[in-house]
């Protein structure tokens, strides 16, 4: 075989060949394009930076849609098995419900999860015990609640 796929009229050839026949063909089209991205490494790191120049909004816009959208159905799904309404005052609106930390070990427990989502993170762990629902309000109470009986403590201690 010559040189006839690198020159020109190869290339010419090869685009028309893949428009008439990629449809009835399709799986030797796919098998010729995986041999060509097999011999090609570097051309295809190029393609793809490219691309990703290219469409960097759009790729950004896109991950970050799916990724809140898969994170508001994740955090609705613990939600609903952890109860579906916060424990103390019973509300069920899922736009102020939370999954609180029984023990106030949030802040430890976050640290021990690093960059998981937390509701990942309890639905990887099969809900695990120690975790209910709080709304905003009742969370806010209980936080209110710990730092008052924290102080009573202390007080407590020093006398
Ligand atoms: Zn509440």
């Amino acid at each position: 075989m010559g040189n006839w796929d690198r020159s020109e009229e190869g290339k010419v050839w090869y685009r028309e060949y893949q428009k008439k026949f990629a449809h009835q063909y399709p799986e030797r089209i796919r098998k010729y394009q995986k041999t060509y991205r097999q011999r090609h490494p570097e051309k295809m790191r190029e393609k793809r930076r490219r691309h990703r120049i290219k469409y960097k909004e759009k790729i950004r816009k896109y991950n970050t849609n799916w990724m809140r959208e898969n994170r508001r159905k994740l955090r609705k799904e613990v939600i609903e098995h952890y109860g579906n309404k916060c424990v103390r005052c019973g509300i069920n609106d899922i736009r102020i419900l939370n999954i609180d930390h029984i023990k106030n070990n949030g802040n430890q427990h976050r640290q021990e999860i690093g960059a998981y989502y937390f509701p990942k993170w309890l639905k990887k762990n099969n809900y695990p015990d120690g975790y209910q629902v709080l709304c905003l309000n009742c969370n806010w109470l209980k936080h209110l609640e710990y730092q008052e009986n924290k102080r009573v403590e202390l007080k407590v201690g020093k006398n």
